[in-house]
């Protein structure tokens, strides 16, 4: 008898975490100060100083960092805001947290970002903001975004969670909107396990974001203590719990640190993909214009089964079974059972999203992964197609 080869097992998308990370989450649990404190001012500049913005919170997620964005921005009852159906739910629940009405616009096929076009018809006067997503880590049109929302008068929060390292036209991701929400979950290309950050130009914005962050009170934690004396807060506004730990930004700090030779490396590996996989009846996304930066977050190829011979899902099957990872970004939004019970969308709405969200799946990509681990990934979608 033979005994099987093991196959290789390659992880979604493993975090890419080094010495200097651990170390530095080390020194902060021996320096006694846990929660909000130096290091997350450390990394709010650091970060505020990569992306050239004037302001920037640390948060503990994305998520927090839209919600707060939306309120910064005026938004409540009675609003509409409009954003793209091919996103994670949290861009547009947060719409409903902040009491207003979600709108879906359908994207541009040949990029899977937000069409400005579709926006504009979809403005009524109740519309208030617009919430592009960088999706997969290409920049949305930046340029056409803001003669919308100057023209419209409507405030622009994007959703950069796809985007830190990011360049659109020349201009870097995090300059270009009112707010710009970025996430640090396990999965994305910077990570602090859970945490998030927004820059903003404007600083009145900004105060009231981080006043909102932790329950509304006037001072944090951090600057009570620093305080000799006794001290002293008052509450200005019912906030939230929504502050970065000193532990998250301690990883953040360095993940920072690393960014470009991380990014780098996705690069890389996202080449690596196109080349080998150039020959196969798969779709993908046009490429990005020279003066933008993709920021490469996620890989992604589109399997329709008219012209794949296999669907999306028989795909991703064959992939388990060689000990591939592979996911799904996104199911459509407007068609999960809260959105379709409570507002009514149906399928056919939004036709460009849909048909990507039923075929597009997302590869194995992450700095972290081996060559070895890469090479084993095209093997397996390459005998997929012949299988
Ligand atoms: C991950 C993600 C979010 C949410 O980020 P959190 O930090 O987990 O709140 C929002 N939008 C998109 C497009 C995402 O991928």
């Amino acid at each position: 008898m033979s005994t099987a080869v093991a196959p290789d097992v390659v992880p979604f998308s493993p975090p890419d975490i080094g010495g200097a990370e651990i170390a530095e989450v080390i020194a902060t649990l021996e320096g006694g100060w846990l929660s909000t404190g130096p290091r997350v001012r450390r990394f709010e500049e650091a970060f505020a100083d990569y992306v050239g913005a004037p302001h920037a919170i640390a948060l503990n997620s994305c998520t927090a960092g839209l919600h707060l964005s939306l309120l910064a921005a005026g938004v409540g009852p009675g609003d509409e805001v409009i954003t793209t159906p091919l996103t994670f739910c949290a861009t547009a629940n947060v719409i409903i947290h902040a009491g207003a009405t979600p709108v879906f616009a359908d994207i541009d096929p040949t990029t899977g970002n937000l069409d400005p076009a579709a926006v504009d018809a979809a403005i009524t006067p109740r519309t208030r903001a617009v919430i592009p997503v960088h999706y997969a880590g290409r920049p949305v049109e930046v340029g056409a975004f803001q003669a919308l929302a100057r023209r419209r008068n409507l405030a622009l929060v994007e959703d950069a969670a796809h985007c830190v390292e990011g360049v659109a036209d020349g201009r870097k991701i995090g300059t270009t909107a009112d707010f710009t929400c970025f996430s640090f979950y396990a999965t994305k290309n910077l990570t602090t396990g859970e945490g998030g950050m927004v820059t903003t130009a404007s600083a009145e914005a900004a105060e009231l974001m981080r006043v909102a962050s932790l329950h509304g009170m006037s001072r944090d934690a951090w600057s009570r203590y620093q305080q000799v004396g006794p001290t002293r807060y008052d509450v200005v506004l019912p906030g939230f719990k929504y502050n970065m730990t000193d532990l998250q930004a301690a990883l953040g700090l360095h993940q920072l640190a690393a960014l470009g030779e991380r990014h780098a490396r996705r690069v890389q590996i996202s080449q690596r993909y196109d080349e080998a996989l150039a020959g196969l009846p798969i779709g993908t996304f046009v490429a990005v214009p020279p003066a933008s930066v993709h920021a490469r977050h996620l890989y992604t190829i589109l399997v329709d089964p008219q012209s794949s011979g296999l669907s999306r899902d028989d795909l991703a099957e064959l992939l388990a079974a060689s000990g591939i990872a592979s996911s799904v970004h996104f199911p459509a939004v407007h068609l999960h059972r809260y959105y379709a019970e409570r507002f009514g969308f149906v399928r056919g709405q939004f036709p460009h999203a849909e048909r990507i969200a039923d075929t597009v799946l997302s590869l194995p990509l992450s700095p972290a992964l081996t060559d070895r681990q890469v090479e084993a990934v095209i093997r397996a979608v390459r005998s997929a197609f012949r299988s």
